[in-house]
């Protein structure tokens, strides 16, 4: 596809590679990486993260919903996926022949899963979700596992491939919820008559904390694309993670205005002296959230401050000087030693980076 606005994210799948294998590098050698690609790759491309992620040695793939498991099919990843929200059990079959694993909460579920697959060419690959203390999904004590196990045991053509859980509370610095969650999960995890092969608990945050929680796999997620999950984790990172996004787009026009001039909706900003206003092709539809008024953006190495209301598809920057239409201007990167990150525009938002990597818009192209 042609691109001629010149607004665009490049991703550099060698990051994500490099990433990937320093994790690799720094986990027991038993622990399979499941790499983590839902809401379309945190914003980076779903199946372009997923093959390099393969490429560079992960086990196998996670997504949220079936959906993006579908997409991931269609974009022909082969590897192992799995769906890690709960599926509508309609969608049994079909994960069935396409090999997508599918998270299991609850035993009635699986009955009715499993007369849809008891015909079925392969087996349901199936990972029991178990609620350790997140209070979202999951089973959450002994007799609902007893009756999970039982379904299992009477079904013809269910394989159970995993067990796990998720942290609630991996990215703060008191390690006790996490490490209650680990030992709740790992006593429930005892009562299954014989161990499912892949035991996983760990995202991010727990991965890079706790590396004896690692068991058999961790899912690893915004850490792969080079952010940390909290600005605690990223004091105590164990390697460095390499940042995969930049989000670049060029000066469209530049003008020198007067001073006492107003500057887009509503007139909120007025210039206090002559002022060179630039304009970018950038706005609120491609996720530059209107909240990020005053934030910086780099054009020539130097910071400089987006003035006056985020319009749907521009914005102006006030420029300390002429610049040249066409000038290049990056707002999430580095230039010279100046780097604007997720986080910073995490922090202005008050928000946290991984809602920044999946806001940003379906119109801006990604690059590869
Ligand atoms: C999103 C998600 C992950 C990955 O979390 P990160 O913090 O991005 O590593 C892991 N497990 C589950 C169940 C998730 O929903």
């Amino acid at each position: 596809m042609e691109n001629y606005r010149p607004t665009k994210a490049n991703v550099n799948l060698q990051a994500i590679q490099e990433n990937l294998k320093n994790l690799q590098h720094y986990l027991p050698r038993q622990t399979a990486v499941i790499a983590v690609v839902k809401a379309d790759g945190y914003g980076h491309g779903e199946v372009e993260v997923a093959q390099a992620a393969i490429e560079a040695g992960a086990r196998m793939v996670s997504v949220a919903t079936p959906d993006e498991a579908l997409h991931l099919r269609d974009g022909g990843i082969t590897a192992d996926i799995l769906v890690m929200g709960l599926s509508p059990v309609g969608f049994a079959a079909k994960a069935a022949s396409l090999g997508i694993h599918l998270a299991v909460s609850d035993a009635g579920w699986l009955r009715e899963a499993a007369d849809y697959v008891k015909e079925a060419d392969h087996p349901l690959n199936i990972h029991v979700k178990i609620d350790s203390g997140m209070g979202r999904i999951g089973l959450r004590d002994e007799n609902a596992l007893e009756d999970i196990i039982e379904v299992i045991e009477g079904s013809t053509n269910i394989s159970l491939v995993g067990a796990f859980t998720h942290f609630a509370c991996a990215d703060e610095e008191d390690p006790s919820k996490t490490e209650e969650q680990f030992n709740r999960f790992m006593e429930l995890v005892a009562e299954f008559p014989q161990r499912p092969p892949l035991i996983h608990a760990s995202n991010s945050a727990a991965t890079l904390l706790y590396p004896q929680y690692a068991l058999d796999a961790v899912r690893f997620g915004i850490g792969l694309y080079g952010i940390a999950p909290s600005t605690y984790v990223g004091t105590k990172l164990p390697f460095e993670l390499k940042k995969a996004f930049t989000l670049e787009t060029e000066l469209a026009y530049v003008k020198k205005v007067g001073k006492g001039e107003r500057i887009s909706y509503g007139g909120t900003y007025e210039t206090t002296q002559d002022e060179w206003i630039g304009t970018l092709p950038i706005g609120y539809a491609d996720g530059l959230n209107r909240g990020l008024r005053g934030q910086d953006v780099l054009i020539g190495g130097e910071r400089m401050p987006i003035v006056g209301t985020i319009c749907m598809d521009q914005c102006m920057v006030k420029l300390p000087h002429e610049f040249a239409a066409g000038e290049r201007v990056t707002l999430i990167g580095r230039q010279g030693d100046e780097e604007i990150t997720m986080e910073e525009w995490a922090d202005r938002l008050g928000t946290i980076p991984y809602e920044v990597a999946v806001t940003i818009g379906k119109r801006v192209p990604r690059i590869y």
